[in-house]
């Protein structure tokens, strides 16, 4: 699934090749990504500019006049790009975005569990998904973080993949950051002393820094606004590499199971509570 930096990586691309274009036309070959009534959302769209692009936790939003904001979830296989012109829509096109001057906006997903959604500045402030997300890990100081974590009895890794908790992080980063700070996955938050809780902190910054300076990670079919793969898989040091030898102590990485997810860490740098 992409994450943060994935997501961030596509709203960067995506915006100076959209911003200030119209929808000058909508087709639709797959209405059920569609949230919502797909007439509607195609009547709300219609002649609407492009504002802005952004993130907000793992959803990519386009920013339009109106003001009216289209939401995508892309969950496990989604994607949203501007494709070269004269590509043709494939079979897992379910959504094209008509910016005029041959411009378009696809949005792909092989698995079909992304969605998108066009609404009001209101609707989007009463949608509880979206007000019960976490705060920004880019944005939250390491006291505030040290402060949602300490007081919490769960697995620090079940927590950090819950986006109440925090916003934006998946198994990959989760797993990578919690070996930068020598934790392992399955340790309660509040056990956990709050120079670690800090240390945690400037990981998961660092991590997703350096991974959104490498344009993400591909995993599956995640591609950037151009249609481009990711670098930073090159990089993971522990998530999905069960058996390899850990890159600081040689140790044999091993994998167990929280809150469902597999998640890799080194028996030996990453000791359990
Ligand atoms: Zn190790």
């Amino acid at each position: 699934m992409p994450e943060l930096p994935e997501v961030e990586t596509i709203a960067a691309g995506l915006e100076p090749l959209i911003k200030g274009r119209c929808i000058c036309d909508i087709y639709l070959m797959h209405p059920p990504v569609v949230r919502g009534n797909d007439l509607e959302f195609q009547r709300r769209l219609l002649g609407c500019a492009v504002h802005r692009v952004r993130r907000r936790a793992k959803l990519l939003f386009i920013d339009l006049d109106g003001p009216l904001h289209l939401v995508f979830h892309l969950k496990m296989t989604g994607k949203v790009w501007v494709p070269e012109s004269g590509v043709q829509p494939g079979r897992h096109t379910h959504l094209i975005l008509d910016l005029g001057r041959e411009v378009y906006v696809f949005f792909d997903d092989q698995r079909k569990f992304g969605y998108v959604s066009a609404l009001t500045a209101q609707e989007l402030e009463s949608w509880e998904f979206y007000t019960g997300l976490g705060p920004e890990p880019m944005l939250i100081s390491a006291q505030e973080f040290a402060d949602i974590f300490q007081v919490r009895k769960a697995r620090i890794k079940s927590l950090l993949l819950d986006q109440k908790v925090i916003a934006g992080i998946g198994n990959i980063y989760a797993d990578e950051a919690l070996y930068m700070s020598g934790i392992h996955p399955c340790s309660r938050a509040s056990d956990l002393p709050r120079d670690q809780l800090l240390h945690l902190h400037s990981s998961l910054q660092k991590v997703l820094q350096e991974a959104i300076g490498a344009g993400g990670s591909s995993f599956r079919d995640y591609r950037n606004a151009l249609g481009v793969t990711g670098l930073f898989q090159e990089y993971f040091k522990v998530y999905g590499k069960k058996g390899s030898p850990c890159p600081g102590c040689a140790t044999s990485l091993q994998a167990t199971k929280v809150a469902g997810r597999s998640s890799c860490f080194c028996p030996r740098c990453q000791p359990d509570g």
